[in-house]
């Protein structure tokens, strides 16, 4: 089989002619760069309230109780939080930070699911006192908990993650307690039994980029018949279901062959997977007149990535010794975090001219891996001209390193078409500012001070 490559020829045929794109939602790129200069991270307004809008429509036209958390780890831009937060999601942070941050962009604490391996006793203590919704994920933090809880004079309500075999999915059995080995029923216990504690909900985060749906329907029955078996032997009363995220971007995983629109399933199929199971599996709770669980999603990359944009701009142009033409250009994985596992579509911002070659496109870093698209047909391109790589706005913008460049300007076009800055790149003194001088090391040269020649 020979891999998709944009703009090359497959097994699907050429693609007849050069694809490229000028604008974003009706700004040009070349005023962009311009105004903002090079590399620049672009954000689509209009997209991440469409994805978001879509994801919703999607899982309510098939359950009646819906509730979207944004991801915070995918993008923890505020102004992309804030976004999704007029839009209606709660936050989902995994870090004392990300819950910092949230609380900080004015989401109340019981707008925030806690998730994650570790939550420090302070912030736990905070959470408590906010009210937020708190995911065990082991029983040393259960522990603390219940000392936090005894501490705070009140019962905390909680939900814990459960990691389980799906059987399409490696399982991820570090977060949570295991369903198969009886431990997160003897989780269920130990809270049930605790006088400081109530269980309230059920979470699990499967994986990420997942392209089997059967995958969700497998987990939405676990996940049911977890719930039907925790509340049958213990007193307690699942409030919601919370199926994490996971679901793929039109994003283009190194070593998949076809093209991201025939592999990548649609928001719609995800959501039949998951409440076709839920729908059924809860159905009696319907008959007993007690509500359905709230249904909780927390997707991130399928909301966000296909609303990021990175221009970048040609720095210089090589051949390499086996006949293989390069390009350098002004941004490289430093920026481009996912560059290590997609192939992102890159495209020129107008027609260009010229037989279009096997390319190799390097980053600016004086370090070998510094490789945006190991081999990508294009035509010639010029020192100057820009090419854009999308889709990159999951993981990038919060996996993104400070090394060796400075990061640059990341910019938002709301849908009135104005452009905002919402993150300034970085200087010298932005960079610089967290660091101390020790006194006797205050200056770099005494004396002594080397010379070349
Ligand atoms: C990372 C993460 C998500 C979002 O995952 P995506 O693959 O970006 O959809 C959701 N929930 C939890 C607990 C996570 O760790």
């Amino acid at each position: 089989m020979t891999p998709f490559r944009m703009g090359g020829i497959n097994k699907f045929g050429g693609t007849g002619k050069a694809v490229w794109r000028g604008e974003i939602d009706g700004v040009t790129i070349s005023d962009l760069l311009a105004a903002w200069g090079s590399p620049l991270f672009i954000y689509s307004e209009h997209t991440l309230r469409h994805n978001y809008d879509n994801c919703l429509r999607a899982f309510s036209a098939r359950y009646p109780r819906v509730q979207l958390a944004w991801s915070y780890k995918t993008n923890y831009l505020s102004a992309i939080c804030n976004t999704f937060h007029q839009q209606g999601a709660l936050a989902e942070v995994v870090s004392g930070f990300e819950y910092e941050k949230a609380r900080s962009l004015g989401v109340p604490g019981d707008s925030i699911i806690f998730n994650g391996p570790y939550k420090s006793r302070e912030i736990l203590r905070q959470a408590i006192a906010d009210n937020a919704c708190l995911h065990l994920d082991n029983l040393d933090e259960l522990f603390m908990l219940e000392e936090l809880a005894q501490e705070a004079g009140r019962k905390v309500a909680v939900g814990i993650r459960l990691n389980f075999d799906t059987g399409y999915t490696e399982p991820w059995s570090r977060f949570g307690f295991n369903v198969e080995s009886g431990q997160a029923m003897d989780a269920v216990w130990r809270i049930q039994s605790s006088r400081q504690l109530r269980l309230r909900g059920l979470h699990s985060h499967i994986g990420t980029f997942v392209l089997e749906t059967k995958a969700y329907a497998a987990q939405a029955k676990l996940m049911c018949e977890f719930m039907r078996l925790a509340e049958e032997k213990t007193e307690c009363r699942i409030d919601y279901l919370d199926f994490g995220g996971g679901f793929a971007s039109m994003n283009s995983l190194q070593g998949v062959y076809l093209p991201p629109d025939q592999v990548v399933p649609s928001l719609d199929q995800y959501a039949d997977a998951i409440c076709d199971v839920v729908l059924e599996m809860t159905h009696e709770r319907e008959a007993q007149g007690l509500a359905r669980p709230l249904l909780i999603i927390e997707s991130g990359r399928a909301l966000v990535d296909d609303a990021g944009t990175l221009a970048a701009t040609v720095v210089a142009n090589k051949r390499l010794p086996d006949g293989r033409r390069a390009l350098v250009m002004d941004a490289g994985v430093n920026l481009l975090f996912t560059a290590y596992w997609y192939n992102h579509a890159v495209t020129p911002t107008a027609p260009l001219e010229g037989k279009p070659e096997e390319t190799v496109i390097y980053g600016p870093l004086c370090m070998n891996i510094d490789v945006l698209r190991s081999q990508v047909m294009l035509p010639p391109l010029n020192v100057g001209e820009p090419l854009l790589f999308h889709p990159v706005g999951a993981y990038n913008n919060t996996q993104w390193q400070q090394f060796i460049e400075y990061r640059p300007n990341v910019v938002m076009i709301a849908a009135d078409g104005s452009t905002h800055l919402i993150r300034r790149k970085e200087d010298l003194a932005s960079v610089t500012a967290q660091e101390e001088l020790p006194p006797h090391l205050a200056v770099a040269f005494g004396k002594n001070r080397p010379r070349l020649s």
